[in-house]
């Protein structure tokens, strides 16, 4: 499938023709610094006057390759013209009435759509908030209301949000914490399948999974808490900040046997990893059988418009009226675009994703067999990780050496984000072509070259 950036007769290669950051950025990055929140990470200097597809072009006119999709969010690629099309004649329409108080067609039409093809039952009901943390928290609610029970378990390395429950349920930084605490109270971590590789020495990534749900009910249901007070696990189907980490059928499938045999409920956050990236519509439907009893999307939701739904049977959500709203949630415009989302997902880009995550993935592979601190390569779809490490014999984990690679790729015209402690994630727009991955790659061998 062509990239459709083709459609703007846009260039689809990444050209830097200043140094950088240019001039313009320069002065844009001083008054960013001056205004903005400190607290905001940001890395290399890269500014965006314009995106197209998975082009974006900086405020100097460079010209890049974004495998980055501004934090996996534009799934159909920047400004995809149909989805532009369909904001513009929303936004003529109606930009906001409040869809927690009246009625819109929009809202509902994009609910049945989540409801009928997140997996299991289609008979759900969906709570729209604006973001992944709205969505989660709306879950973490939702699993409250609904058991009468006050614990959660989640996972090491996992990320939810920055709202103080998803906050609580998440365990990525502790700088996220910082002067924060305390927390929402009753929240338990145990280890996610793959970091049991580092701890506890588990050979196969099915001899981890079974000491993670061993720990659950060995230690945490034995010494901490009784699982009759935990409301529900929350858990990436594959951990995104946490390192792109997929974990084995067994675990996803034993946690939810765990949650049913304890009456726990299971959340799957899929905020990074839904809405086709993983070559699945949703991510849960990479584990055959796991029915999650709720489901949260946000980021490529909606191609980049704010948007985050929690999704649940409908015996689940059970709320009353008043229980839970927010003003902005399921705004007319964020679900116009959504609809469209799924329409470009379901008839073509899930295809794309299908090709070309195998392409890049193998591209990547080919790499580390040559360069001997990838790691490890792994992911689905178009959710793939590298991790950096000093040498494949140490399997020292390098996280200077995985920033300076980041940082110089970016430098060449190639946009890469890090995550977890020393890896390197590609989530591109679902619309990146074989040409784009011959680009990325060959910058990232150039940089990789260049290290030594
Ligand atoms: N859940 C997951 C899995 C995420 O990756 C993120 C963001 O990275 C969130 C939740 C939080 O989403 P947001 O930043 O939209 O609140």
């Amino acid at each position: 499938m062509r990239n459709h950036a083709s459609l703007w007769e846009g260039a689809i290669q990444p050209h830097i023709q200043t140094e950088l950051p240019g001039p313009k950025t320069k002065a844009l990055i001083e008054k960013d610094s001056h205004y903005l929140s400190p607290s905001y990470t940001r890395g290399y200097p890269l500014s965006i006057k314009r995106g197209y597809g998975a082009m974006v072009v900086d405020m100097d006119d460079n010209l890049f390759l974004d495998y980055c999709a501004g934090i996996a969010v534009c799934s159909t690629g920047h400004s995809h013209p149909a989805v532009v099309q369909t904001i513009q004649e929303q936004s003529a329409q109606f930009l906001h009435m409040s869809g927690t108080d009246f009625y819109y067609t929009v809202m509902a039409e994009l609910a049945e759509k989540l409801a009928t093809t997140t997996p299991g039952t289609p008979d759900k009901k969906v709570f729209f908030g604006n973001s992944g943390t709205e969505a989660n928290e709306a879950a973490l609610k939702l699993a409250r209301y609904h058991t009468g029970r006050k614990g959660y378990i989640s996972f090491y390395r996992s990320f939810h949000g920055r709202t103080f429950g998803s906050m609580s349920v998440s365990a990525s930084k502790s700088v996220q914490r910082k002067h924060f605490m305390p927390l929402v109270p009753g929240v338990f971590h145990a280890h996610y399948p793959y970091f049991y590789r580092d701890i506890f020495k588990s050979e196969t990534p099915e001899a981890c999974a079974e000491a993670c749900l061993n720990y659950i009910e060995d230690y945490i249901f034995k010494l901490l808490t009784p699982p009759d007070e935990i409301a529900a696990f929350i858990v990436e189907p594959i951990q995104g900040e946490g390192g792109y980490v997929t974990p084995p059928p067994s675990f996803i499938l034993g946690l939810q046997a765990l949650a049913r045999k304890h009456g726990i409920l299971i959340i799957a956050d899929e905020v990074q990893a839904g809405m086709g990236r993983t070559g699945h519509l949703w991510a849960s439907q990479l584990y055959p059988g796991f029915e999650p009893d709720i489901l949260t999307s946000a980021k490529g939701l909606a191609s980049g418009m704010p948007l985050g739904a929690c999704v649940a049977r409908s015996d689940v959500m059970n709320w009353e009226p008043g229980s839970h709203a927010t003003t902005f949630g399921g705004n007319p415009v964020s679900c116009a675009a959504a609809l469209k989302t799924f329409e470009l997902v379901e008839n073509g880009l899930l295809d794309n994703v299908r090709v070309q995550g195998p392409y890049l993935k193998a591209r990547l592979q080919a790499l580390a067999d040559r360069y001997d601190v990838i790691g490890e390569v792994r992911g689905e779809g178009l959710m793939l990780g590298i991790e950096i490490v000093e040498s494949k014999v140490s399997k020292k984990k390098a996280p200077d050496l995985r920033n300076r690679i980041v940082d110089d790729c970016f430098y060449h015209g190639l946009l890469i984000l890090g995550c977890g402690e020393n890896s390197i994630r590609f989530s591109p727009p679902l619309v990146i072509c074989e040409e784009q991955t011959d680009s990325a790659v060959r910058i990232l061998e150039t940089v990789l070259q260049q290290l030594h």
